[in-house]
């Protein structure tokens, strides 16, 4: 399910590597049970279970499917009907903001995943034991956060600089992921 085509575009890539972090979307099928966290995968129920008795197979490895779409593959659709329904009870002016401009879909799944703190920057890797290190690849000289990612990172800042106003760049690069 989460395997972008090999010529897909990074953009689409970074979507199809990011989707399992809405874990509302993600339920698991269980095979032998190893890689499953029996309390806190969905794998028996929409919620995580609390009680119930699981009958395990021998044979086929836990596989991680989508529950965001009837046939249990990744959509981009479905994610954002699962975003919008998040960013609904949020009820953030950022979102507003957001759907307002009627951006593409993937630029929008892009923005929420940013927003959320849930794009696979090293930071989250190491946090989540998937990287030996959160420093960024490319300055080498701190955490590869979000932030850092998007605007401080040395190559961003030098895009950046570029695209915004000489007297607003102290205030860009000042402010808050949200702002
Ligand atoms: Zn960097």
């Amino acid at each position: 399910m989460f395997t972008a085509k090999p010529n897909a575009s990074n953009a689409w890539k970074g979507i199809v590597e990011n989707a399992w972090n809405l874990r509302e979307g993600v339920r698991t099928e269980v095979g032998n049970g190893k890689r499953t966290l029996f309390w806190y995968h969905n794998w028996a129920t929409a919620q995580p279970l609390s009680s119930n008795e699981l009958q395990l197979g021998d044979e086929n490895e836990d596989q991680m499917v989508w529950s965001g779409s009837s046939h249990g593959n990744f959509s981009l659709k479905s994610a954002i009907a699962i975003i919008r329904k998040e960013a609904e009870n949020e009820r953030d002016s950022f979102w507003d903001f957001v759907w307002q401009r009627n951006l593409p879909q993937r630029i929008n799944f892009f923005l929420w995943l940013a927003a959320h703190e849930r794009l696979m920057t090293n930071a989250n890797r190491f946090a989540r034991g998937l990287a030996l290190s959160a420093a960024c690849t490319i300055c080498d000289s701190t955490e590869e956060t979000t932030l850092h990612l998007l605007r401080d990172c040395s190559l961003a800042r030098s895009v950046w600089r570029s695209l915004v106003p000489h007297p607003e760049q102290a205030m860009f690069f000042a402010r808050p992921l949200r702002n």
